[in-house]
């Protein structure tokens, strides 16, 4: 029996009624399809590593297609510290505004990644779409039409992969999205796909099997991290150990404090993302502002005219103080950063006398 292309939509974190019913069109329209399977989890970020979505994802062993509401570089390293690891199967899929950038900057290469890269990396593929760069179905079917005909692609017979550890019942909500969108009341029971039980077309999270809460940590990007271990060093909420390689690693997430983005500041190669906070450079987008970490927004935005490290240092001392701790400013885990702003001197200087060349 031919394999099909397993498609995973991983649920907004909201009630969104818009993404709700991009969602469930897009799992609707998949369910008819026979050249697709598709699956609902919960949201990608908030799933914990022995969350059953998060079990499913490790489950399937050929090529994956992940769309979120992520930037794609948040959702693959989501994946990859969860042991869903795959080559980056490229899609065309982007935003109106990257597609103008590339129109602009066609000449223009992409930056050399010089991280330690991730390991254990399987041969296969696996495809990130972030949810909102459109807001049309077609424009979603035509995509994951596109990736599945593509002859390379990986597909494996949906219920014949489901052996062993986990167990098949333990996975059977997202082997039957139908059931999913019918128990959130939506469907309309008779197993097409089609998404009209209640007439407002909306589902909702609350109804779902093993709810999850919204949560908060950092997410590595290896193909940028060196491994300096500049951000062990300057949390001091244990977030941050290593695995027995002696490569960084994000320990324990939930001890990260909710809002707080400091060690993405401290990070000399923009390895750190936040995928929930505000600032698309911390959340996981694309760009960079040279290869410094540099919250321009900030410099510009006349909140304050602090560089990202007094930032971060402010930050760390208000999580601090809000635990009962004593703030210690710049005197823990800041030597090391500060050799390092020495060593990149060159490229600080024309950035700052830049600035200071507008005279703002
Ligand atoms: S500070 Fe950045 S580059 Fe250094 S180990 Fe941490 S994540 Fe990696
Ligand atoms: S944001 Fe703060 S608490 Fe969270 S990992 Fe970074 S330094 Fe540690």
């Amino acid at each position: 029996m031919a394999g099909k292309l397993q498609v995973v939509i991983c649920q907004h974190q909201g009630k969104n009624p818009v993404k709700r019913h991009l969602e469930e069109s897009i799992a609707a329209a998949l369910i008819m399809d026979d050249g697709l399977d598709v699956s609902l989890v919960p949201h990608l970020y908030d799933m914990s590593h022995d969350h059953t979505g998060m079990l499913f994802l490790r489950s399937v062993p050929g090529d994956v297609v992940i769309l979120s509401w992520l930037y794609p570089r948040s959702a693959r390293w989501i994946l990859d510290r969860a042991g869903v690891r795959g080559h980056e199967g490229v899609t065309m899929l982007t935003s109106d505004d990257d597609d103008e950038d590339e129109d602009e900057e066609e000449a223009e290469e992409a930056p050399e990644l010089k991280g330690i890269g991730a390991v254990n990396v399987p041969n296969r593929k696996i495809y990130c779409i972030d949810m909102r760069v459109r807001s049309d179905l077609d424009s979603f079917i035509t995509e994951l039409k596109r990736i599945s005909a593509d002859k390379s692609v990986k597909t494996f017979d949906l219920m014949n992969w489901i052996q062993g550890n986990p167990k098949q019942e333990q996975l059977e909500r997202y082997l039957h999205p139908e059931r999913m969108l019918q128990a959130a009341g939506n469907g309309n029971g008779n197993g097409n796909g089609s998404v009209n039980g209640n007439g407002n077309g909306h589902a909702h999270a609350d109804v779902l099997p093993e709810p999850t809460k919204r949560r908060w940590y950092p997410v590595i990007d290896y193909s940028r991290c060196t491994n300096c271990m500049e951000c062990i060093d300057f949390c001091l909420f244990g977030v941050y150990g290593v695995d027995t390689v002696d490569r960084i690693l994000v320990e324990e997430q939930d001890n990260c404090k909710k809002g707080c983005p400091a060690c993405s500041r401290v990070c000399p190669e923009n390895a750190i993302i936040f995928p929930g906070h505000k600032s698309p450079a911390i959340a996981g987008a694309d760009g960079e502002v040279g290869s410094m970490k540099i919250d321009l927004s900030r410099l510009f935005g006349g909140e304050s005219s602090q560089s990202a490290l007094e930032m971060a240092v402010q930050e760390r001392d208000t999580e601090l103080v809000a635990d009962g701790r004593h703030a210690v400013g710049m005197s823990i885990g800041i030597p090391k950063r500060r050799e390092h702003q020495d060593e990149k001197r060159d490229e600080l200087d024309d950035l700052i006398d830049g600035l200071d060349d507008l005279d703002i």
